[in-house]
């Protein structure tokens, strides 16, 4: 049977390149959870991707009462779950002032953090019932949160602390960075990809042996033209992907950034839990080493739990 996987975000960027290299391989269906249904409608007919290879499903991880929608609406299909893609992200580079989720979370983490964690969480059970022979959940991390590289030194530079912020909700009220400083959108995107990397780690060291699944993450390289950076001043969006192409040489294309993440859906040489891809220049895959909070054990614990307990699971 084909492989069902569902794709969070997949309405543009890298998300919906991957949806296209997946439907392209004849072998899956991609489930696309998006917060928009007629853009991501439009999305996949613009890329050519014939009806019986997705369904369009909607999921805002701005709001846990969605997320817990999604997983209903998607039960309700019965289809099996073989791979879930933690995708979708906000990045609000140029707010001056926080914006919230609809339970109250500062949005950058609360969407791209704790919506993909409660979202994780409740399609563990589906994931483990699939019969598929390999069965993957992927969160995509991004290079800005390892301070062990030079993108990732660029300032402000993320720092999660002691998650003083995120202890006390996150909301504005205390403060609306897990750090407890003061507001910065950069840092607080950043800092959600940091948990998503750490999520991805913790979650394999809990499920793994237990489940079969694999867990992991990765970093496509910078796909300087997506959406992502819709919101930063005019003039970076101009000059950003000439810089990355040319200067940084970190440049790729929507296109190819999807077949890498498309190999950690459905490549047997990927199949390895709890690794953080890269790919370097010729375009081959290797395991990358994570920042030192990146792949802090007592830090993903600490985040595991507290982060149960903002979403109400614990
Ligand atoms: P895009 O902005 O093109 O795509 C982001 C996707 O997330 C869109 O489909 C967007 O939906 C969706 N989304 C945003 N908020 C929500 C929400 N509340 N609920 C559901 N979906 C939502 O960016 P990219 O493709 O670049 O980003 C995809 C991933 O790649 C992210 O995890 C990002 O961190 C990561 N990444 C990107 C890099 C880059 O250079 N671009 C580098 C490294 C990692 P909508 O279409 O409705 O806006």
């Amino acid at each position: 049977r084909k492989g069902t996987a569902v794709i969070t975000g997949a309405s543009s960027g890298l998300g919906l390149a991957t949806a296209k290299a997946l439907a392209e391989t004849g072998e899956w269906h991609v489930v696309m959870a998006c917060r928009n249904f007629l853009k991501a409608e439009k999305a996949a007919k613009s890329v050519g991707m014939s009806k019986e290879d997705y369904t369009v499903m909607h999921l805002d991880l701005a709001s846990l009462e969605s997320v817990k929608q999604f997983v209903d609406s998607f039960r309700r299909t019965e289809r099996p779950l073989d791979v879930l893609v933690c995708n979708a992200a906000v990045y609000q580079p140029t707010a001056k002032e926080p914006s919230f989720t609809a339970e109250g979370f500062e949005i950058s983490v609360g969407t791209n953090h704790l919506g993909h964690f409660l979202l994780s969480r409740l399609l563990l059970d589906d994931l483990k019932k699939s019969d598929y022979p390999s069965k993957r959940m992927i969160i995509v991390g991004s290079i800005t949160g390892n301070t062990n590289t030079l993108a990732g030194n660029v300032p402000p530079k993320a720092n999660l602390g002691d998650l003083r912020g995120l202890a006390s909700g996150l909301n504005g009220q205390n403060s609306s960075m897990i750090d407890g400083g003061e507001y910065d959108g950069a840092k607080a995107y950043k800092d959600s990809k940091v948990c998503n990397m750490l999520t991805m780690q913790e979650l394999h060291r809990r499920y793994h042996e237990e489940t079969g699944v694999t867990f992991a993450s990765l970093y496509p390289g910078c796909i300087a033209t997506t959406g992502l950076f819709r919101e930063h001043v005019p003039l970076f969006r101009l000059l950003f992907p000439p810089f990355q192409k040319y200067i940084i040489k970190g440049y790729v294309s929507e296109e190819e950034a999807g077949k890498r993440l498309a190999q950690v859906v459905s490549d047997p040489s990927l199949g390895k839990s709890g690794v953080y891809w890269s790919w370097n220049n010729n375009s081959s895959s290797f395991e990358n080493q994570l920042s030192k909070e990146a792949s802090d054990a007592e830090k993903a614990k600490k985040l595991w739990e507290v982060s149960e307990k903002l979403v109400g699971l614990a």
